[in-house]
């Protein structure tokens, strides 16, 4: 049975920002375009990131980047159409929140079924 896309799951606002690209595969572009994450290889401080659209990025992780923050805000104008993001993961995206005192830290002992 598959999760309800639109029931609210919490995250804690410390969870560091490739943990969240890794679970949410989405990135926020500069752009304000909300592309889907096909491959995200962590290589230490930087991860590449390559879209779905065909985007290849390195990117720094840090919880208090642009990036990080857009993500957890949901700052974004449009998702990226070439994407084509599925409407159940745009779903399960809008009904995460962020909490600083609440929610999951996306360790793996937090989250068995992954
Ligand atoms: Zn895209």
């Amino acid at each position: 049975m598959p999760t309800d896309p639109t029931k609210a799951r919490y995250y804690r606002k410390q969870v560091p920002l490739f943990r969240l690209v890794e679970k949410m595969k989405l990135w926020p572009s500069r752009r304000g375009i909300l592309h889907g994450v096909r491959d995200f290889e962590p290589r230490g401080v930087h991860a590449i990131i390559v879209t779905h659209c065909g985007k290849r990025m390195v990117v720094r992780d840090s919880k208090t980047s642009r990036s990080a923050r857009w993500l957890r805000n949901k700052l974004f104008v449009e998702a990226c159409p070439q994407c084509q993001i599925p409407e159940w993961k745009l779903q399960k995206y809008a009904a995460t929140r962020f909490r600083r005192d609440y929610g999951s830290f996306l360790r793996d002992e937090d989250d068995p079924g992954r």
